[in-house]
């Protein structure tokens, strides 16, 4: 799948997740909302790092190229430790520790996962790598320092009983994971989803990565539920907010 799938499929998922969020005690703000699909769409991209030469490494240039480099070889390569149910928990889990605990460290994570998602929707120049580089690095850097003063780790869900909080910035990241293994099993070359083992598993409904079905089915139906979405979720927002001023 292409990189912007994968981003509009984190987006799309989690804004479809967060109103049944609240439900389970995790009531965002609208700033909070915008934020997650921002991290959801960057982290739909994250097991792709596996790959160094793919849009992804290019993103930071030498920075992203070293660090897809040794991803990869930690991993296994292309399609394998990264693609699997134990990277999405891995990733969720490590993640939320970081913005509870290090926040510095969640702070790195965030601004490489906006640059991942800024290349990942396709913002950049052909043929004009140091100038993407910067104006990518540039625009990452501004988006993290607005989003810096939030609060990352709640609210959370009550993972084991009131042991463990789950906080919104782990839970993107998770979903955002799991959004692109999932789509990458809609491929025929599918994913080792429960690595260690190395069977791959797919439902190949699109048969081509950028062939007609992703192109001209896949892309538009998951635009259209981003804006659908955002929409709904604004407009609950706006709604919410003038029964509360314009009760009684
Ligand atoms: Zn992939």
């Amino acid at each position: 799948m292409m990189g912007h799938t994968h981003a509009l499929a984190g987006a799309v998922a989690w804004l479809g997740v967060v109103p049944f969020l609240a439900d389970y005690g995790m009531k965002m703000t609208p700033g909070e909302i915008i934020a997650g699909s921002v991290v959801c769409a960057g982290a739909a991209l994250l097991p792709d790092m596996d790959h160094h030469s793919g849009s992804i490494a290019q993103a930071l240039g030498p920075v992203t190229k070293v660090l897809c480099k040794g991803v990869a070889w930690i991993s296994g390569g292309h399609r394998h430790a990264t693609h699997s149910l134990f990277f999405i928990v891995f990733m969720m889990f490590g993640t939320d520790l970081l913005a509870q605990y290090f926040r510095p460290g969640w702070w790195v994570e965030l601004f490489l996962l906006i640059c991942l998602g800024l290349r990942g929707v396709g913002i950049h120049v052909p043929e004009r790598e140091h100038f993407n580089v910067i104006i990518n690095g540039a625009l990452a850097l501004g988006l993290t320092y607005l989003m810096i003063g939030m609060h990352f780790a709640g609210p959370g869900i009550d993972l084991f009983m009131g042991h463990y909080y789950l906080g919104w910035a782990g839970l993107s990241v998770g979903l955002g994971c799991f959004m692109h293994i999932f789509t990458d099993c809609l491929t025929p070359e599918g994913c080792p989803v429960f690595w260690p083992w190395q069977k791959r598993f797919e439902i190949p409904i699109v048969p081509r990565t950028n062939g007609v079905v992703e192109k001209w089915v896949v892309t538009p139906i998951l635009t259209l539920g981003v804006v659908v979405l955002a929409i709904r979720t604004s407009a609950g927002g706006f709604a919410v907010n003038w029964l509360q001023h314009n009760r009684g």
